[in-house]
Formats: C-alpha cells, structure tokens, sequence
C-alpha cells in the first residue's frame, strides 16, 4: 500500500555541510499493517512522516501511495490526498477551541459532507469513549481525552493510513499505554494501517513490526538483550522476543494487554 524508495531529505543551514535529516530509506507497509519507527529525538522521524504526507519534498527518492507518485502529485492533489488517505495523529492534540467535541471532530468530514458530518463521527466518538462528551467543548476534556478526540479526527474520513507522531508524548505512561492500546485497535478493526513515530519504547511496542531509526538511517530494530530460551513472538518479519527488555519485549504483554492477536 505504502512504499518508501530510498528517501533522501537534506537540510541545508547555513555554510556547512547539509543535514541528511533522511538518509536512504526504503520500506513498505502492507494494508492494516501498524509499524514503529523507533529512534531518538532528532533521528529524523518527523521529517519521514512530513515525506509521507507530502509536506516535504524528498532531495530524491520516491513515496508510492497504491503506485502513485506522492512527491510528484500538486499542492491541491497533495491536499486531496492528505484530506481522504491520511489521518494524522500529533504529540498536540490541535484542537479547536470553544468548539464542542463533536464539532471538533467533525471538521475533517465538515469539508466534503457538511449536513451528514456529526451524524458520521458520532460511533467513532462513542467507539473511543467519548459518547458522554459530545457536548462538552474540547478544552474541558482531559489530557488523555484529547488524543482519544484527535483520534477521532484522523479515522473520521476512513483514510488507509494514520501517521501518528509522538502521539502520547503529553500523556503519562498509563493514559500513554491505553491511548495506545485503543489507537492498535481501532486500527485494526478497520483495516487501517499506521506508520508511529516515537522514541518510548513501550510505544514501539504496540506495532507488528519495529524499525530503529539512526541519523535518518532505517534498519529493524534488534532487541538488545535476547534472554536464553527466549520464544519469538508474532509470524514472519515480527521483531518482537518475548522476554526481552526492549520495545519488542513489551510487544507480547502489551497486545496481550490489548486483547489482540
Ligand atoms: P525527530 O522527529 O526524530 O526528532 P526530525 O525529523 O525532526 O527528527 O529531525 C531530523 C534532523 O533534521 C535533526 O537533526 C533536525 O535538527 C533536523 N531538522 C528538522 N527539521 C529541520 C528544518 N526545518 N531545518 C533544518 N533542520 C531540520
Ligand atoms: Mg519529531
């Protein structure tokens, strides 16, 4: 569905040598497919994600969304795309002040089905817990609320792949894990796929697949401790070991967690 051929992004600052804040990356995510790019600040996830979306450009390299040409399309067939393939999922929940919750998360739908929007997203809202807040305004909800409202947001348009960036990044590690577990699963029950941005391992751990990113360098993320007799989880390409301490260790406990196969 989505496919990244060696992706290059430099940034140029001043008189020195570029950023290569990208640097040759090639992926493919199937249909439904949730993967983590997992990496420190400044690895160059955001700017990955921005290529994806088309916001950004690549120096050279392709993004092929179903075979089209992402970085070749226009600003208005960028937009288009953004609008119905896309959801986004960001650190902020961007919300729009003084409007209620259900207005919030209309917006999108607002654009191409103004009289039926409300009406659409109302199961979504109640989906994510939200049902009783529907008439509350955005500002009243709680950190957790928030995202859960953002996630909204992003599925409304039933796009074919979210793009969640530090997406519990404001949370504590409870409302992280639980923003995260319905996020996996909302997902999955519509076939959406997800590329996840972070650098918080237990994050990582929520997706089939794990990639680490290095100075704009991809390459699947190797559990650093593997412990003796340690049984791997998940079916072909999965990282995940069970046992281990890293994201792909959590990975077992938190699907597990999560009710999830
Ligand atoms: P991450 O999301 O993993 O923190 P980013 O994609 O934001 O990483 O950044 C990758 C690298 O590119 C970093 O070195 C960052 O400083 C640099 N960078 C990001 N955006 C810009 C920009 N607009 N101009 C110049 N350098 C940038
Ligand atoms: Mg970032």
């Amino acid at each position: 569905m989505l496919e990244l051929r060696d992706l290059v992004k430099r940034y140029r600052v001043g008189e020195g040598e570029p950023i290569r804040a990208v640097d040759g990356v090639s992926l493919n995510v199937g249909n439904g497919e949730l993967l983590a790019l997992y990496g420190p600040s400044g690895s160059g996830k955001s700017t990955l994600l921005d290529l994806v979306a088309a916001l950004l450009k690549p120096d050279s390299g392709e993004v092929l969304f179903d075979g089209l040409e992402i970085s070749a399309l226009s600003e208005e067939g960028a937009a288009r795309y953004r609008l119905h393939d896309l959801g986004f999922v960001s650190q902020q929940a961007d919300l729009l002040p003084g409007a209620l919750v259900i207005e919030n998360a209309a917006l999108k739908l607002w654009l191409s089905d103004p009289r039926r929007a409300q009406a659409r997203v109302r199961p979504l809202l109640e989906r994510l817990g939200l049902g009783d807040r529907l008439k509350q305004r955005a500002e009243q909800l709680s950190a957790g609320e928030r995202q859960r409202l953002t996630i909204a947001l992003a599925l409304s348009t039933d796009p074919r792949l979210v793009l969640a960036d530090e997406p519990t990044g404001s949370l504590d590690s409870k409302r992280g894990r639980e923003v995260l577990g319905l996020l996996r699963e909302v997902c999955k029950e519509r076939g959406v796929a997800m590329l996840l941005a972070t650098h918080d391992p237990q994050a990582a751990a929520f997706a089939d697949r794990v990639f680490e990113l290095r100075d704009g360098r991809l390459r699947p993320y190797e559990p650093a401790a593997v412990a003796p007799g340690a049984r791997a989880v998940g079916g072909a390409g999965a990282v995940g070991v069970a046992g281990s301490a890293g994201p792909a260790g959590v990975a077992g406990s938190a699907r597990a967690a999560a009710g999830a196969s």
